[in-house]
C-alpha cells in the first residue's frame, strides 16, 4: 500500500502530471491543432480534456518518448470571447469555439457551453 502511494505522487506519474509552463506559444500550438513538443524530448500525445475550475480547461498529455505525464492548464474564457460566443447564440448562430475556429463546436455540459478541445466553458445556457 505504501508503494502505491508514492507512486502515485511521483512527478509525472498519472495520479500527479507534470504542469507544462504557462506559455502562449504552446497554448496556441494546442489551439493550431499542432502536437506539443515534450519537454523531456518527442512529442506529447492527448489523452484527454478536462473541464477545470471556474471554467477553465485542462489537457493531459503523454510524453511519447518517456510516457510521463504532463497536463496544460487551459486559460478560462475572456469577456470578448463569452460575449463572442453570446451574440451567437442569440442571432440562433452555431456555438464554436472562439480559439479553435469556426469547425470546432460548443457541446453542451450540464448548463455550460464547452470546447471539447479546450476543456473551457465559454457559455452558459438559458
Ligand atoms: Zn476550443
Amino acid at each position: 500500500m505504501e508503494r502505491n502511494v508514492s507512486s502515485q505522487q511521483i512527478p509525472g506519474s498519472p495520479g500527479n502530471p507534470i504542469p507544462l509552463p504557462k506559455e502562449k506559444k504552446l497554448l496556441h500550438s494546442y489551439y493550431a491543432g499542432a502536437r506539443l513538443p515534450s519537454p523531456m524530448g518527442g512529442q506529447l500525445d492527448v489523452l484527454g480534456v478536462r473541464e477545470g475550475e471556474g471554467g477553465a480547461g485542462k489537457v493531459l498529455l503523454e510524453c511519447n518518448v518517456s510516457s510521463l505525464r504532463f497536463v496544460l492548464a487551459i486559460p478560462k474564457a475572456t469577456r470578448t470571447e463569452k460575449a463572442k460566443v453570446k451574440e451567437a447564440m442569440d442571432a440562433g448562430d452555431e456555438l464554436t469555439c472562439p480559439r479553435h475556429g469556426e469547425y470546432q463546436r460548443l457541446s453542451k455540459s450540464g448548463k455550460n457551453w464547452v470546447c471539447a478541445l479546450c476543456g473551457v466553458s465559454y457559455g452558459k445556457s438559458g
